[in-house]
């Protein structure tokens, strides 16, 4: 997935060094040398991410900021602030002017990549949402969810697992006025595992300089137990320890801060978590479950064909636009009609619900599924590239292959496979229709070649992607 960031700095030996820094992992980069400059790119290409420096003649970086942020076409992407490392107060005139992250000078590359990484993740998923309310408002349907754009946080709970008491004081003081904070003082690991599991948290807070306790053991832990692992994790770490840092990431810990915990940095680095999973909640369930009857199927609950249809035509137009990859999945059951002829109709509903059941829990969350027709099953991919979509579809296909389905209310279970043929958007120039024939075309192909299969269309991987 190739995301756009626009780098703005008046110093032109800065812009190179980050241009160099962001191409080595990929990111097409766009530069502007001053704050006129930003506004007008950023117009023009709606970037993934701004990265922007504070110091700048003319308009500064928080005058800059603060007119990207009241413009509604672009108050969504995320903005980064770089700053010189003594000026502390510059964190709070960011926030202010509603910036999204921080960023020290000199950048130091762990945590630019860090930072820019779950930004450009949150950009992806807000860009989802988005999308998905522009088709429901063309279908003429109420989707009621428009709240969840705004970058509200408060309410939110947070799990605070910190033994050094002054910070700890200091962290509830600030965080309490805006999320319902929980401090374990006294942390034992059974304590915080049974804590984290059990509190329904939508961010954890975790010092890796408890004494006596491995904060980033328990952190790793958190992550990887099936009730929390949605939860974002922050670590406080020591300043002087990049293994610590690296290590965190690597495990897939959201993000870190050093010690002592810079308050303002906390608040904005915190919020940027919790809209995060925020907004992946509701593109997985709330929103898909709040929408009308009018878009989604009766008896599986997932999107309709004509939802389909009218999202598949916005997501190509606006992936060819952003030159984003779109892969298209079509999932058919193997010799459905036995079941139907064998174990009756109702067996037969069964195993469709539990069919669509099995997709919504491998899919992502900026994946859409739909259902086509019969037992045919349809999931749009976006920035999915031809390999990942690939890997996604024989991970679909094992999943399917390993399930049972339950055919009675007695527990009488059968086993089914599903065929899949894939296909993805030609950057140059593509429809919706012809998407949709080249994945119908490949499962064909898969039907042909025994069942139970995954097939990519002739000629899919476009070049480039
Ligand atoms: P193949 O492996 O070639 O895909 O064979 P198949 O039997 O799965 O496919 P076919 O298209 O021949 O049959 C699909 C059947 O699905 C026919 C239709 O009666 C049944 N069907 C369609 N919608 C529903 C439904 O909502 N509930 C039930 N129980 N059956 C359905
Ligand atoms: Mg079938
Ligand atoms: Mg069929």
């Amino acid at each position: 997935m190739t995301a756009q960031i626009l780098v703005v700095d008046d110093i032109p030996a800065n812009i190179k060094l980050l241009e160099a820094k962001l191409a080595s992992e990929y990111y097409d980069v766009l530069t502007a040398k001053d704050g006129f400059e930003a506004l007008k790119v950023a117009k023009e290409h709606k970037p993934d991410l701004i990265l922007l420096d504070v110091m700048m003649p003319g308009m500064d970086g928080f005058e800059t900021c603060k007119k990207l942020k009241e413009d509604g076409e672009l108050s969504h992407i995320p903005v980064v602030m770089v700053t010189a490392l003594s000026e502390k107060s510059d964190r709070l005139k960011g926030l202010e002017a509603g910036a999204d992250d921080f960023l020290t000078k000199p950048i130091n590359d762990m945590a630019l990549f860090a930072r820019v990484k779950s930004l450009v993740r949150i950009k992806t998923l807000l860009d989802e949402l988005r999308l998905r309310e522009k088709t429901g408002m063309e279908m003429g349907v109420e989707t009621g969810e428009g709240n969840v754009f705004t970058s509200d946080v408060s309410g939110a709970r947070v799990l605070l697992v910190e033994d050094d008491n002054v910070q700890g004081k200091q962290i509830v003081e600030r965080l309490g006025k805006t999320y319902a904070i929980e401090w374990l003082e006294d942390p034992n690991p059974e304590g915080v595992l049974a804590k984290a599991t059990e509190g329904d948290f939508d961010a954890i807070l975790i010092s890796t300089l408890l004494s006596g306790v491995d904060g980033l053991r328990l952190a790793s832990q958190i992550k990887s137990h099936e009730k929390t692992r949605a939860v974002p994790i922050l670590v406080f770490v020591d300043e002087d320890d990049q293994r610590i840092m690296l290590k965190a990431l690597e495990m897939g810990i959201n993000d870190y801060l050093t010690v002592p915990v810079d308050k303002n940095e906390l608040t904005a680095r915190l919020r940027t978590q919790v809209r995060r999973k925020r907004f992946q909640e509701a593109l997985k369930s709330n929103y898909q479950k709040s929408i009308s009857m009018a878009i989604t199927d009766g008896l599986t609950g997932l999107y309709n064909r004509h939802y389909l249809n009218t999202h598949l035509g916005n997501m190509v137009t606006q992936a060819l636009k952003n030159k984003k990859p779109l892969a298209i999945m079509i999932m058919d059951m193997d010799h459905f009609k036995q079941v139907n002829d064998t174990h009756g109709h109702d067996a037969g509903d069964m195993v469709l619900k539990r069919l669509a059941e099995l997709i919504i829990h491998a899919m992502r969350s900026t994946d859409l599924a739909a259902r086509f027709g019969g037992e045919e099953f349809v999931m749009l991919m976006p920035e999915t590239d031809p390999q990942a979509a690939v890997g996604a579809g024989n991970r679909m296909r094992d999943i399917v292959e390993k399930a049972d389905f339950k055919i009675n209310a007695a527990g009488e279970t059968i086993k089914k496979t599903i065929s899949i043929g894939i296909a993805s958007l030609h950057p140059d120039g593509d429809s919706p229709e012809n998407l949709l024939k080249r994945a119908d075309e490949a499962l064909y192909a898969a039907k042909h070649s025994g069942r139970n299969q995954v097939k990519v269309a002739a000629g899919n991987v476009p070049k480039g992607w």
